[in-house]
């Protein structure tokens, strides 16, 4: 299968629009593959809006963010602190904050996936679609107890740096998730392994995306 090559799409550095409601979402979701663009994008710049980052999960966020797209590149780190479960009986004032995000106009957006199981997910997958629109949207998945994973239609082969790192940096940022039973290693690797099976991945990992609507 070819694959779709970044460098050749534009001749000036990436800019990326990553969306997260809660404080790990971003880096659960495509953490390896920020790690892969900034290793092969060239001056690429990231702009990062967390929707609930409250208390130590702002302060993890904010590690976390420089940990993966690293300070240098980082042109907007926003932590909101909306409450985690009841976004969507706040969705005006969620909306606003997207009124606020059209002033960016990214090369790629990652968000949530429309058919997540979580309200506050879904929530952010709608505004994200009814507030880019012309745009190349990649959703990503995020495993949990209600087992709503699908079948991505786009994926991203990940090398041992990007995904190793990945479980790193997210069990160092994310202390106060480690009580979580499924917040382990054995999880994030899990995933990545399937995924990367199912794209034939040279090293046998990648992530995986929702792609509704792709142009070339
Ligand atoms: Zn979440």
């Amino acid at each position: 299968m070819i694959s779709l090559n970044l460098n050749k799409v534009i001749n000036r550095p990436l800019v990326v629009l990553c969306l997260g409601c809660h404080a790990d979402d971003i880096e659960i979701g495509c953490g390896g593959t920020i790690l892969r663009l900034v290793e092969e994008q060239n001056g690429c710049k990231f702009h990062w809006v967390v929707f609930s980052a409250i208390g130590e999960r702002k302060a993890e966020a904010q590690q976390a963010a420089k940990l993966f797209a690293g300070p240098e590149r980082l042109d907007r780190l926003q932590l909101n602190e909306f409450r985690d479960g009841f976004m969507p009986y706040m969705a005006v004032d969620v909306k606003e904050t997207f009124e606020k995000l059209k002033e960016i106009s990214p090369d790629i957006i990652f968000t949530h996936n429309r058919n997540d199981a979580h309200q506050d997910h879904r929530l952010i997958s709608d505004l994200t679609w009814s507030t880019f629109r012309n745009h190349l949207i990649l959703e990503y998945e995020i495993p949990k107890y209600d087992g709503d994973l699908g079948q991505p239609s786009f994926f991203i082969p990940l090398e041992p740096a990007h995904f190793e790192n990945k479980v790193k940096f997210l069990l160092e940022a994310f202390k106060s998730q480690s009580s979580k039973r499924w917040f382990q290693r054995e999880t994030f690797l899990a995933l990545m392994r399937l995924r990367g099976m199912e794209c034939n991945s040279p090293s046998g990992y990648a992530e995986a995306f929702y792609a509704r609507k792709v142009m070339i």
